[in-house]
């Protein structure tokens, strides 16, 4: 049996604690099993988190538009904005206008219009413009630059290539035969799934059961061949079950301000932010959003301390976060209501992230940012920590990085991809 130890690390999209703690999941494997604060925001700014061990303010990444004209990819669509609203917003028009900005705009990673109006889409760019399960896909170094940097061997699979069931399906093979030291599954499915069906016990346990069976049988393929096999499985957020829907758009339109004269929005399925041009503006979205009974206008100090404050403005002027399990509908995400949904404040418990693991996890490990360090302890990689690392800073507060030291580097090796259709996925 080779000597070389396998570590299969495995991010699994919305597995959240609640769904896990009162039953087993994969219980007799994986030992460690803990919850984990999260982020605010979606998994377009929580995944980045995970992968490079910082909260966004730091590596960047967090909502998937930000406001950026003078860099938008559909820049050129502005002509359209004159069309009746019929023409241009429906559905063929709009996935003809996706198709073309992406192309236009060379991006690879995560690229969807959502039900963003087309007059609004020139004043936003994208955050994820390249791949960020690849080494250089986020705009701050993530594990995957680690990797590069100290030679470790890796195999990574998503949904860039793959549904859930063909990951689930290759990875037994690939853990018995990969001379890789790391195998590194994104599985984005249950995410889907909850957010139509977070209400139906059942088909959650069902979903549940699936999962832990195809992650044993990965499990048991690369015992088989190996003597030294280790698993981390986590998430990057968990899913609060919908109990009503509000129509906030509707509220801001009734205060008679311009747009895009006097400010701008973003209607996300849990939060609203605005970009105001005046202090009219401001005044007047502060007076509603301030007192509102849907939720909360964040101040500066504790979007700070939640780690997604922006001193640029590029993601918001004011953030409107709602109450936990209110639904802002509809929104630029569209008109569906959601069973499910992820992006509330990061102190609702139905929010908490998961870590379960066949190996040790120092206490002080309660937040995701602070995954990044456990892996990279767990491959040995210089300055990571391992057992004695430093404590974790406070839960909502931002996490220092793992800055890798040099070392000798070998080729890291992507395994041949599977040619598949383009699966689903949601932020
Ligand atoms: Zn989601």
């Amino acid at each position: 049996m080779p000597l070389e130890p396998l570590s299969i690390y495995v991010l699994v999209d919305a597995l959240g604690w609640e769904l896990i703690k009162d039953r087993p999941f994969l219980d007799d494997i994986l030992t460690e099993k803990r919850s984990l604060t999260t982020i605010l925001g979606y998994s377009s700014g929580a995944i980045p988190s995970i992968l490079c061990g910082r909260p966004p303010s730091e590596h960047g990444h967090w909502n998937l538009f930000y406001y950026s004209p003078a860099t938008s990819p559909f820049r050129w669509t502005r002509p359209l904005s004159r069309l009746p609203a019929p023409l241009r917003e429906n559905r063929v028009a709009r996935r003809l206008l996706k198709g073309v900005a992406r192309r236009v705009s060379g991006y690879t990673g995560y690229f969807s219009l959502h039900a963003y109006p087309v007059p609004h889409l020139p004043y936003f760019d994208m955050t994820e413009k390249r791949d960020i399960y690849q080494p250089g896909g986020l705009d701050a170094p993530s594990i995957f630059d680690v990797f590069v940097r100290h030679g470790i061997r890796w195999e990574t699979y998503s949904y860039h290539r793959h549904t859930d069931a063909q990951i689930l399906d290759l990875a037994p093979r690939r853990a018995r035969q990969t001379d890789a030291r790391v195998l590194f599954l994104y599985l984005s499915g249950l995410d889907h799934y909850l957010h139509w069906n977070v209400h139906d016990r059942e088909g959650v346990h069902a979903q549940l059961d699936w999962y832990a069976h195809g992650l044993r049988e990965i499990w048991r393929a690369a015992q088989q061949a190996r003597d030294d096999v280790r698993m981390v499985l986590f998430s990057d957020h968990g899913m609060t079950p919908i109990r009503w829907t509000y129509d906030l758009a509707r509220d801001v339109r009734a205060l008679g301000l311009r747009l895009p004269g006097d400010y701008l929005s973003a209607y996300d399925s849990t939060m609203a932010r605005f970009w105001v041009w005046n202090d009219r503006a401001r005044a007047t979205l502060e007076a509603l959003l301030a007192d509102h009974p849907c939720g909360q206008l964040l101040s500066p100090a504790e979007l700070d301390r939640l780690g997604v404050w922006f001193e640029d403005g590029r993601y918001y002027h004011l953030l409107f976060l709602a109450r936990p399990g209110l639904l802002i509908s509809p929104s630029d995400m569209g008109h569906v209501r959601f069973a499910g949904m992820h992006g509330y404040h990061p102190s609702e418990p139905t929010a908490d992230a998961v870590l379960l693991s066949t190996i040790e996890v120092p206490k002080p490990v309660d937040h995701i940012t602070a995954i990044q360090r456990v892996l990279l302890g767990d491959l040995g990689v210089p300055g990571s920590g391992g057992p004695d690392m430093a404590p974790t800073p406070p839960a909502l507060g931002s996490a220092p990085g793992s800055p890798g030291r040099s070392s000798t580097t070998r080729s890291s090796h992507q395994p041949p991809a599977l040619e598949v259709a383009t699966p689903v996925k949601h932020t």
